[in-house]
């Protein structure tokens, strides 16, 4: 198979460009830079190649070679890309860097020196296809297993870079010069694998990001920014794994606004979606930040803390205490908030609706009991099935209230 070599750099470039194009709509229609960014190194890379093929020889070859140092600003932008893709700031002065070297080796090496040149401008383009994968994968190294093309694709493109250089005194090409050079042919199917691979892994990552994205909204409460019901099961499902492989107990709390109706009634369900927003900042507040919580339902919250019941008392009444005394006013006029929590502890591995359930059982305690306070259950909870008879049969023996609050006194 015969390939020609200026027909390979001709598709080479129209594909980098079409590419190039194709990034920067997209890149506009979802709004995300960094696919401008890579847009612009395409087409960047393609304007240097064209330049370099079909301006090239008018030019002159000192010329030529400088030219080619718009071919590693493009280089450069693809590292800045996978910055900016990862929310960093692009770094200005590595763009240029590499251009800057070539510039200087162009400048001051002799003409003979073919060798050498083609191993610096070969280094500068492997230096920063590593700076891109490493770059892509110091992210989330959770999902790396996934991620395994988006650091494979540069890191070969670096690697075939380099290769001949490497093996060039051990295998040199036939015939001399660039034309008949079989390194270069190599290069330009190299190029437009790469080309291809590249927006492959960039649309990989982009649909990653946006899948993340969903399920994020999905699993969050807009009125508070919360966790809503589901994300807090799925994350308290996580929380319970990972406790129960260290061996160590998790405790539950669930709190409910008291008298939030009234508040809707008398101050409107603005204002009431106001108390709503400013109870979700003192229980994220009043919480460590390891400890997770999450809006459950309409005026009820929940936690789920990695700690033994009483340290989880004592957070309880930080949260009903800090609510009392948060002073809100509506129309200059104060509201009075008060919560009531019911807090459950368990051993580890134990189910969250295990844990829950006992907690609404010390929650409904705490209402009973005058409101403003808060109240643990004194068993450990066994099964979903037994802590709900135990409830239904038992529910005002059962409990004791450890902490009260303006209404002051243990429930017995
Ligand atoms: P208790 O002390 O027994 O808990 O009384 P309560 O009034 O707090 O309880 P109840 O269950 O009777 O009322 C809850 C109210 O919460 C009723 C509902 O209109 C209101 N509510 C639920 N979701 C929202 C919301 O998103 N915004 C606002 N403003 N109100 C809400
Ligand atoms: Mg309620
Ligand atoms: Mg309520």
């Amino acid at each position: 198979m015969s390939l020609d070599i200026s027909t390979l750099f001709l598709v080479a470039t129209l594909i980098c460009a079409l590419l190039g194009v194709m990034l920067h709509y997209f890149g506009r229609q979802e709004k995300i830079p960094a696919l401008n960014w890579w847009g612009n190194a395409y087409l960047l890379g393609a304007i240097t190649v064209a330049l370099w093929k079909v301006l090239g020889p008018a030019f002159g070859e000192t010329a030529t070679l400088a030219l080619a140092s718009i071919g590693f600003v493009a280089c450069g932008m693809m590292w800045n890309a996978a910055r900016v893709f990862h929310g960093l700031k692009p770094n200005w002065p590595g763009l240029f860097i590499g251009a800057l070297v070539w510039l200087a080796t162009v400048a001051t090496l002799p003409p003979d020196q073919e060798a050498l040149r083609m191993t610096i401008g070969a280094a500068i383009v492997s230096g920063y296809a590593g700076l891109t994968a490493a770059q892509l994968s110091s992210e989330r190294r959770k999902a790396m297993q996934r991620r395994w093309p988006t650091m494979l694709v540069p890191l070969l493109h670096g690697a075939v870079l380099m290769l001949p250089i490497v093996l060039a005194d051990l295998w040199p090409s036939p015939q001399a010069g660039i034309a008949g050079n079989v390194w270069v042919m190599l290069f330009a199917v190299e190029l437009v694998l790469y080309a291809i691979g590249t927006v492959f892994v960039i649309f990989m990552l982009v649909s990653e990001r946006t899948v993340t994205m969903h399920k994020t909204a999905a699993s969050l409460d807009p009125l508070t920014g919360l966790l809503n019901r589901r994300g807090f099961s799925e994350a308290c499902a996580r929380m319970i794994e990972r406790e129960a492989d260290a061996g160590r107990p998790v405790s539950a709390l669930i709190f409910d606004i008291d008298h939030f109706k009234s508040i809707n009634d008398r101050f409107g369900h603005p204002a009431g979606d106001e108390v709503l927003k400013l109870f979700a900042i003192i229980v994220s507040s009043s919480l460590r930040i390891s400890d997770l919580c999450g809006r459950i339902g309409g005026e009820e919250f929940a936690a789920l803390l990695p700690c033994p019941i009483d340290e989880a008392v004592t957070a309880a009444d930080r949260v009903r205490e800090a609510f009392q005394n948060c002073g809100i006013e509506v129309d200059d006029a104060p509201v009075a908030t008060t919560v009531s929590i019911g807090v459950s502890g368990g051993p580890a591995g134990v189910e969250l609706d295990v844990l829950l359930a006992a907690a609404d059982t010390a929650l409904y305690q705490a209402k009973r009991g005058g409101r403003n306070r808060v109240v643990a259950t004194v068993e450990e909870p066994v099964s979903l099935e037994q802590s709900r008879r135990k409830a239904a049969q038992s529910r005002d023996h059962r409990q004791v209230a450890v902490r009260g609050g303006a209404v002051g006194q243990a429930v017995a």
